[in-house]
């Protein structure tokens, strides 16, 4: 792997070759399970950045990916999931130190990464149009067309995976992308380029850049040479997005946080409830977008669900992500910062902490596992994105209220319904406002199911052979036959 990764720098993967970039001073990349430093990332300025986007539009200009044989492309897709399989281990260490998460975690990132890869090579021959009937004269009839350089933007808690999920659909639709990996843990995803190399991408038509949001990304997003742009983070940095793109009027699709809720019934099998909490909130220690962030339950096993929830929470395993722990460090200390500061002062809108509620006292950007009862909807607490390992109990009385509850913050990612009753389960889903509802296990579903916001949470989708759709135009073609 020395080809992105020498003597403790990481590069930027650049139109086929690995460039230190022109940024100045490097990122430094800390392990956050014992603060250890775990290498040096090189930034992409100004001048990488204006070289990364003339290779892309090259690229896509002579017509690298977008005039390959559908079926050639498909082919190049697949190889690019066998390296990724290939670099999994290898990658699966480095992603493991940079982001906290557990070993197991990260090689899982990386096999998702390759899925991704199958799943969209498997369609690349398949994005098909429409004939459009207009009468004996004329032939009329639509393609999809690639837009051109696609500019994507990654966030920490799955760099490899999101990178991936959006980078497969827009190759696959024959775009030129260049994507800009997170400033806290970019270096697993840097080592993506291995694997694009050595199946052979057409140089150019794929560059990874690393360097700061506010300075490259916004850069980057801001450019006339983009004709697309894929963000994945949180809402003020989406929001920020949108007002450049409203400049340059670039199409933006939008996948931003949640605060989604777990609506779950008197009938509800606690066990199986239980199982889905840990995941839902505990996995990636609650830094995922569609974590469980609200639990919304019927008074008459409100009491009982409470008290399961806080056993298990006390009862997960902590330690390094090498280890494999059930819980493990958030990425930094001023994301451990701002979840410990917002869980105490729920204390203050009548919450109580039913488990954990504080750092854990442990070299690493450790919180405890919390659960937090008797939540006023209305706290903040309730209604803004914690992204930590901390959720909110609050009970109801009736499936209206469940409802109104549910879709009562300003977001609308996924929910989740806990029923025995398919019928009641089938009539609450569809008023819940949310993109993805998952009944009886939380982050049931997988690549090939869209995935995607309401409201806050954004617009566009994302998964699926919904995506990619987002990653083309439409072109109407209309032939007359009279002359
Ligand atoms: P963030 O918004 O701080 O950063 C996301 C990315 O944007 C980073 O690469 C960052 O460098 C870049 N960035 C920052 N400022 C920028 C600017 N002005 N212009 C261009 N790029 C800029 O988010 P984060 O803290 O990395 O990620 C956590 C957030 O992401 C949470 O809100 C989470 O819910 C959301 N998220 C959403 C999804 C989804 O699919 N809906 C998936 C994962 C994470």
């Amino acid at each position: 792997m020395s080809d992105f990764l020498k003597d403790g720098l990481a590069r930027n993967y650049l139109a086929g070759s690995w460039v230190e970039g022109d940024a100045g001073a490097h990122l430094a990349v800390e392990d956050p399970g014992n603060l250890d430093h775990v290498a040096d990332c090189a930034k992409a300025g100004e001048e990488t950045l204006a070289h990364a986007l003339n290779a892309a539009r090259t690229s896509f200009e002579r017509g690298d990916l977008a005039d390959m044989a559908p079926s050639e492309r498909a082919r190049l897709m697949l190889r690019i999931a066998g390296e990724i399989r290939n670099i999994a281990d290898e990658g699966a260490l480095l992603l493991c130190r940079e982001s906290g998460k557990t070993l197991d975690a990260a090689r899982d990132e990386f096999i998702e990464a390759a899925q991704y890869f199958e799943y969209y090579g498997g369609v690349a021959d398949k994005i098909e149009g429409k004939s459009i009937p207009l009468g004996p004269d004329y032939v009329d009839y639509t393609i999809y067309e690639p837009f051109g350089v696609s500019a994507q933007i990654v966030p920490w808690n799955f760099p490899v995976s999101i990178a991936a999920r959006s980078l497969a659909p827009s190759m696959a639709a024959g775009n030129s992308t260049i994507i800009k990996s997170p400033e806290l843990d970019p270096l697993a995803l840097a080592m993506l380029g291995v694997a694009l190399d050595r199946a052979e991408v057409p140089a150019g038509s794929v560059s990874i850049l690393n360097g700061i949001g506010a300075d490259l990304g916004a850069r980057l997003v801001a450019s006339s040479e983009v004709d697309q742009i894929v963000f994945t983070g949180s809402v003020p940095t989406g929001q920020h997005i949108l007002k450049s793109a409203a400049d340059t009027v670039t199409p933006a699709l939008m996948e931003l946080g949640g605060k989604s809720a777990a609506v779950v019934f008197d009938d509800a099998d606690l066990d199986t409830l239980m199982t889905s909490l840990q995941s839902g909130i505990f996995y990636n220690a609650g830094q995922v977008c569609s974590a469980m962030a609200r639990v919304l339950v019927h008074r008459s096993i409100y009491d009982q669900a409470v008290e399961r929830a806080a056993a298990l929470a006390n009862g997960l395993s902590v330690g390094h992500g090498r280890d494999n722990p059930e819980h493990t460090p958030l990425i930094s200390a001023h994301q451990l910062n701002q979840v410990e500061t917002i869980t105490q002062a729920a204390r203050q809108t009548g919450a109580r902490v039913a488990a954990g509620g504080t750092r854990l006292d442990r070299a690493g950007h450790f919180m405890a596992p919390t659960i937090l009862a008797d939540v006023d909807p209305n706290s903040p607490v309730a209604q803004r994105e914690i992204f930590g390992p901390v959720t909110c109990f609050t009970p109801f009385d009736s499936e209206a209220d469940a409802i109104a509850l549910a879709n009562g913050t300003e977001f609308g990612l996924v929910a989740g319904i806990f029923t025995r009753d398919l019928a009641r389960a089938h009539r609450v889903a569809r008023k819940l406002r949310a993109g993805q509802v998952f009944v009886n296990e939380w982050f049931a579903g997988g690549i090939s199911t869209p995935f995607g916001g309401v409201g806050k949470s954004g617009f566009g989708r994302e998964k699926g052979l919904e995506a990619l759709y987002n990653y083309v135009r439409t072109k109407n073609i209309a032939i007359s036959l009279k002359g």
